[in-house]
């Protein structure tokens, strides 16, 4: 299988090309040439074939032949090798549970599905490859866990001082070896622009290998949709298929939930929950695109003000603004509302979520009272512990610290110091020991 650049469709890689190079000229995403439809007998059957045996059909006509099938077998065992449970919650809401792998949160699987393939392409190079990754958080402890050791690949990741939490930024700081960690005094934005500039530098690509492991790679976008196969095989009331409700920032995570739908997956609805930054919520009412420049929230991995896999969205549904408005809604949460929905999940249903989390339940809920007879899901994008302050202040409970998590604890962080600044970024990028 082929993809497509989006912003010149001319362009047409396959999946090493398009894991290695990330983007595409003009700064396009790329997009599968075409969608596979997997029969509806395997769909019915879900229950009795393994997950591995479903993370493969589901991602083998992406990969073709970039990578043999024994490769890609063992590669997308190991992307799911946790649990991923379906948990109910009450009478017509359950939970898909995507943080019960190493660093806690669901870019867990993007991002082990990516180093992975990278690693296998990197045993076929004669130079070394640098990932840089900017984070808000999340995403840079899934990438350092998922690359740590991986030969041939080198890790270097952007974040900003102060502004990740205690977890985030131990999980992204003390694993060593491969990973290095760079603590930007200044903002996401500042770290995100720094990554951008490196690859219009002419000079610097010539002298490193360099790519990038953001959240547009279809190796960490096309991964995702095996959890929400895996959702349906533990859906038990077949005949009602579920309401989505997706957590959603940069909205890579609910494009491949909408790309599992257009496989033949099953479900009734999406629900592209969204906090403050309310740019899709508008759109869908609008019918106006306007990005805004990103507010803070308690659900800081969703604070984007122009969510970059948006476009792979209108894609799918071929721009046409309808048949989107038809399976996909979109709803606003503020943070008031969001610790209430922590709180009276925690109260009335036993159940601790993440303000993420949080988000997700309110958005379904909301749609569920306004529909009745429907049932749905709602993702649970992290666990709870990434953000106890938040938490327990709305549940009034200490939360239940993990192993993984206590043992972070007693490891020392361990980053270098870099200002906003190119120059200097580059510098160190040119002069680091390799
Ligand atoms: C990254 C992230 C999101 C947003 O996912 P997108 O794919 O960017 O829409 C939601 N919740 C958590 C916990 C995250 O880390």
């Amino acid at each position: 299988m082929l993809f497509y650049n989006l912003n010149k469709p001319s362009e047409k890689v396959d999946f090493k090309t398009a894991t290695i190079q990330g983007l595409g000229s003009e700064k396009g995403l790329f997009f599968p040439e075409r969608i596979p439809v997997f029969p509806v007998s395997w769909i019915a059957d879900l229950e009795n074939i393994s997950n591995e045996e479903i993370a493969w059909v589901v991602m083998k006509d992406y990969v073709g032949h970039s990578i043999p099938e024994k490769m890609l077998r063992q590669i997308v065992a190991e992307t799911i090798d946790f649990d991923i449970p379906l948990v109910r919650v009450s009478e017509n809401i359950s939970t898909l549970e995507l943080f019960h792998g190493p660093t806690l949160a669901f870019k867990d699987v993007g991002a082990r599905f990516m180093s992975r393939c990278l690693g296998y392409f990197m045993q076929h190079q004669d130079r070394p490859i640098t990932v840089l990754v900017a984070t808000s958080g999340d995403t840079g402890g899934a990438v350092a866990s998922g690359f740590l050791g991986v030969e041939g690949v080198e890790v270097v990741i952007l974040y900003p001082s102060g502004k990740v939490s205690a977890v985030q930024e131990l999980q992204l700081t003390t694993p060593g070896q491969n990973i290095t960690a760079l603590e930007v005094n200044g903002s996401f934005d500042d770290c995100q622009t720094l990554v951008k500039q490196v690859f219009s530098d002419p000079e610097l690509n010539e002298k490193i290998f360099l790519t990038s492991a953001n959240s547009i790679n279809v190796a960490r976008w096309l991964p995702q949709q095996i959890y929400y196969f895996l959702a349906w095989k533990q859906w038990k009331n077949k005949s009602k298929p579920p309401v989505i409700s997706v957590p959603s920032g940069n909205f890579g995570n609910i494009c491949a939930g909408l790309l599992a739908y257009h496989s033949g997956l099953p479900v009734n609805h999406f629900i592209a929950a969204c906090n403050v930054n309310a740019v899709v919520p508008a759109f869908l009412k609008t019918g106006i695109y306007q990005p805004v420049k990103a507010k803070p929230s308690l659900s800081n991995a969703m604070d984007v003000g122009d969510p970059s896999n948006f476009v792979r969205v209108m894609a799918l549904f071929n721009a046409q603004f309808e048949p989107l408005k038809k399976m996909m809604s979109s709803e606003s949460i503020t943070d008031e509302e969001t610790g209430d929905a922590i709180k009276t999940l925690y109260s009335e249903y036993g159940y601790a979520a993440d303000p993420h989390g949080a988000v997700g339940w309110l958005a379904l809920s909301r749609w569920l009272k306004s529909h009745p007879g429907q049932e749905g899901i709602f993702l649970e994008t992290a666990h709870p512990v990434k953000f106890p302050e938040i938490v327990e202040k709305f549940t009034g409970k200490p939360i239940d610290v993990p192993v993984a998590v206590q043992e972070l604890f007693v490891k020392k962080k361990n980053s270098f110091r870099i200002p906003a600044d190119y120059e200097d970024f580059k510098n160190y990028l040119l002069n680091r020991k390799r």
